[in-house]
Parts: structure tokens; C-alpha cells; sequence
């Protein structure tokens, strides 16, 4: 018998532990290791920031739902990773051994790369937690009771863009609602060299959709910008050219900012000799295993992905929800074959499936792979996406409360968007699940 531990229950550790459930004899163990004891759907967070959400919309204990499917709960936070014993060591003395783990940890916001970024100790709002996400609720109410200039964005380094587009249209469109956007200048202030690039050289004409979005919102712009400080109410941004050569300083005004971070692997990931690259995030092969401990697995926000194209300011690729499943697919693929004494075969296939809000209207992106140049590229806006991200939240929710792997009719839904998750070669003619 062998004990597979998944450490993380978010966007890729709660499917991973009811996936492995499912495929594995039970004879074999499964236990998931997460800080809270609560599962929070982090795509939907942005809409607590302008109170339309409140968390337990947004969360649910994650132990019952697990237990009631045989797979063992621990909420704690792991402090180490002893590898090399294959052993983890969680808050409060307690020791777990495993024969296989899957890191799912997601990232930690390296607020400290920017001086006054992010809510701890700064003077910007973060909305990628229920916590944060609350905090800055509090400041948007303090904006609609006193209004006054806004900056959304994403600093030097960063690769989660998609959620900033979010935020400065949703709260666009809630300032609309509570008639103040009239005395609300908003400024979007980003590392990406063009609007809608999102990290990955931009998906179909992402640049012209956003482009025109924030022309119809009245959304000013800065591209190529680097974050040199942030003070209570003050931006300091050094704009570049395209060869990287400094264009224009700027000195922007705030009531109220939320920009994206750079991210780093979590601490305890951080720590194990050889497992990560030196921005703490896991390498991981072609089969979401680690070269230097092969009992390593890595899917999710927290694995090592090389940047797409140089950039004048650094940006990086992000790890969208769609694509996180497509390596959690892999990953129990490749368990599953191990302990039946088969080598690990499966591969993700790294497609991009993305539902972004836009607060009464949003967009939908295809790329497959997500990482250009692609096989196919497509995004669509409309109110429906807006109803259609609604949806999905409701369905997500619904299936990881309820403890579900991807029922028939998502299959037949990808299928008909011609999206796989595994590489048909790697899973002897099946595509998908
Ligand atoms: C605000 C925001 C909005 C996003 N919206 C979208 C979207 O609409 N569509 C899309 O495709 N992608 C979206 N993404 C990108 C991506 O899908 C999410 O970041 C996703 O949550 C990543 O999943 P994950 O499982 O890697 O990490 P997470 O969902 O962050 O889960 C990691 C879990 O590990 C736990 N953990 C970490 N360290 C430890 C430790 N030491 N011990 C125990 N537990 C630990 C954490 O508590 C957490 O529960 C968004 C990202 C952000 C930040």
C-alpha cells in the first residue's frame, strides 16, 4: 500500500485528491494537507473586493467533502519537507510520511520586491485571498464614500495580469452602479508591453479587445511601466521604451490601488535542496514530476514555467485554471501507472480555457497550447461570458463540494471546444480523462 499526500487544497489540490481517489485501488492512501480548513475558488474572489460576494460564497470546509469520499483531511500548515525522508513536518509537531506527494501549494505574493506594495505592510490592496479580499472591500467602501483616483495593474515580474483586467473593469462597472465613477479617474498601470498581453504575447486579438474596453470605460493606460515605490496615496513608475531605455517618470495619485505582485514558491517549497528554481517555483518534467525526487509531483500556480517572450519590463506566463487541471490529469495519470509498475507516460496538454468578468459584460479565451505559437487561438466577448463565468463558479463549487471528477457532459462540452487534457499519444488513443 502507498500513502499519496497532496499538499494544497486549492484550485489543483482539490481535484487531485478526488481524481487519485477515484483511479487508485484503495488499498492505497490519500491525505490532503491544507493551511485553512476551508477550500476558497480563488477566480471568484475579485468579486468580494466590490462586495458581491461574501466569503462563505466564495468557500467551503474542505474536510467533509474529502472524508466523505475516503481520503484523509489535515488542516495545518507544513512548515518542512524533509525529501530526502520523505517526510512532512505540519504546524504543531505533527509528522507525515508519504511514498508520493503532489505540491500544490499555488505561490506566495513577493510584496517585498516593490517598497509600499500589498496590504501587510504597504499601501496597496491584493485581492487573490478571502482575507485580502475583504480588506479591500473596506477601502473600496471608503472609495465610494470619499472618491477619488484608482490604479489597478501588475508590477515588474508578475504573470497573473488576467485577474487585474478583472478587477479594474468589475469595479468600473460597481462605481457605475454607486454614481461616483464620474469623480473616479482610473489609470491602469502594468509590466505587460502592450494591453492584452497578458503575460503570453496576448490571445487572438486580446490586445484590441482590452484596447477597447478600456477606451468605452474610460481606462488610461500605462504599459511598460516599472513600480519603483508606492507611498500612502502616491505611485512612483518609470515608463520605458521597448529596448528598455527609461521614457517618462510618473507620479500618480491614489485613493485606492490594487496591483498584482510577482510571485515566489511558498517557504517550505522554497527550502528543499534542488527541487526549485530561484524564484522557489517547482521544476517539474514533461510528466509534472520532479528530475531530482521522483516520488515529486508539482501541478498548479506553484511549478516553474519558463518566461514566453522577453519583455522590456519582466513579465511571466500565468497558470490558468483549465491548464492546472490538464497537469493534475497528468499527475494522477503518472501515479496511478507507477504503482501499477508502469512508467509515467501522461503529459498535460497545457490548454487554456478562461472565463474573464468584466462586470456586466467578459470574455472568453482559448489557446491550446496556452504557450504561442498555438494550434488555435480564439476570444469572444459578450454579456453571456459575464453569465456564463456566474455559471461556471456555481458548477465548480458544486462539483468540488460534492467531491466530483469531470462528469460526462464537461467532457462532451471540452470535447465539443476541441479541449483535452491529456496528449492523446501519452494515454494510448484517449484524449481527455
Ligand atoms: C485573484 C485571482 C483570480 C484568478 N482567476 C482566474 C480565473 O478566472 N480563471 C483561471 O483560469 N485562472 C484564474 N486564476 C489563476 C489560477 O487559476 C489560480 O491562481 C488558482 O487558484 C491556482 O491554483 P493552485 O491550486 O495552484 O493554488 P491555490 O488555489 O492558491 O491553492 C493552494 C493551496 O495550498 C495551500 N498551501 C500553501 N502553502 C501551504 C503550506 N505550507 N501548508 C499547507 N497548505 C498550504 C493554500 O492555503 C491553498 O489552499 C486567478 C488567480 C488569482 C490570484
Amino acid at each position: 500500500m502507498a500513502h499519496v499526500v497532496i499538499l494544497g487544497a486549492g484550485l489543483g489540490g482539490m481535484p487531485a485528491a478526488y481524481e487519485l481517489r477515484a483511479l487508485l485501488d484503495r488499498k492505497h492512501a490519500v491525505t490532503v494537507i491544507n493551511e485553512q480548513e476551508y477550500f476558497q475558488f480563488v477566480p471568484s474572489i475579485p468579486w468580494l473586493a466590490v462586495g458581491w460576494r461574501k466569503r462563505e460564497g466564495v468557500t467551503f470546509p474542505a474536510g467533509p467533502s474529502l472524508e466523505k469520499h475516503g481520503i484523509s483531511f489535515i488542516a495545518g500548515r507544513v512548515e518542512r519537507i524533509d525529501a530526502a525522508a520523505n517526510r512532512l513536518h505540519v504546524q504543531g509537531d505533527r509528522q507525515v510520511d508519504y511514498d508520493y506527494l503532489v505540491i500544490t501549494t499555488g505561490v506566495r505574493c513577493a510584496f517585498e520586491d516593490v517598497p509600499g506594495l500589498g496590504p501587510q505592510d504597504g499601501h496597496t490592496q491584493w485581492i487573490g485571498s478571502v482575507d485580502d479580499a475583504e480588506k479591500a472591500h473596506a477601502d473600496v467602501q471608503k472609495l465610494i464614500a470619499n472618491p477619488g483616483p484608482v490604479i489597478v495593474g501588475g508590477v515588474q515580474g508578475a504573470s497573473c495580469f488576467g485577474p487585474a483586467y478583472e478587477y479594474v473593469a468589475i469595479l468600473d462597472t460597481a462605481l457605475r452602479r454607486h454614481r461616483v465613477r464620474d469623480r473616479v479617474p482610473i489609470t491602469f498601470v502594468t509590466a505587460e508591453p502592450y494591453i492584452g498581453h497578458l503575460g503570453i504575447g496576448g490571445v487572438g486579438d486580446s490586445k484590441g479587445m482590452m484596447e477597447h474596453e478600456f477606451r468605452h470605460r474610460h481606462i488610461k493606460w500605462i504599459t511598460n511601466a516599472r513600480i519603483r515605490k508606492i507611498e500612502a496615496g502616491k505611485l512612483f513608475a518609470e515608463e520605458v521604451d521597448r529596448f528598455g531605455q527609461p521614457l517618462q517618470d510618473h507620479e500618480l495619485p491614489f485613493a485606492h490601488a490594487m496591483l498584482v505582485p510577482s510571485f515566489r514558491g511558498v517557504a517550505p517549497v522554497a527550502a528543499v535542496d534542488g527541487l526549485v528554481n530561484p524564484k522557489a517555483l517547482v521544476i517539474v518534467d514533461e510528466h509534472q514530476r520532479s528530475p531530482k525526487y521522483p516520488n515529486i509531483y508539482a501541478a498548479g500556480a506553484c511549478i516553474a514555467l519558463p518566461p514566453v517572450d522577453p519583455t522590456p519590463v519582466p513579465t511571466g506566463p500565468p497558470k490558468t485554471g483549465y491548464m492546472i487541471e490538464s497537469m493534475v490529469s497528468a499527475v494522477v495519470a503518472n501515479i496511478h501507472a507507477e504503482l501499477e509498475g508502469r512508467a509515467p507516460q501522461a503529459k498535460a496538454t497545457w490548454n487554456a480555457f478562461c472565463i474573464a468578468d468584466f462586470g456586466d459584460t467578459g470574455a472568453v479565451f482559448i489557446a491550446q497550447p496556452q504557450m504561442p505559437p498555438r494550434n488555435v487561438t480564439w476570444s469572444k466577448q459578450g454579456k453571456w461570458a459575464h453569465w456564463a463565468k456566474i455559471a461556471f463558479e456555481k458548477y465548480f463549487m458544486y462539483k468540488m463540494r460534492r467531491g466530483g471528477t469531470e462528469p460526462i457532459f464537461e467532457k462532451w462540452v471540452l470535447h465539443i471546444l476541441g479541449l483535452a487534457r491529456l496528449k492523446p499519444q501519452q494515454t494510448g488513443g484517449q484524449t481527455g480523462k
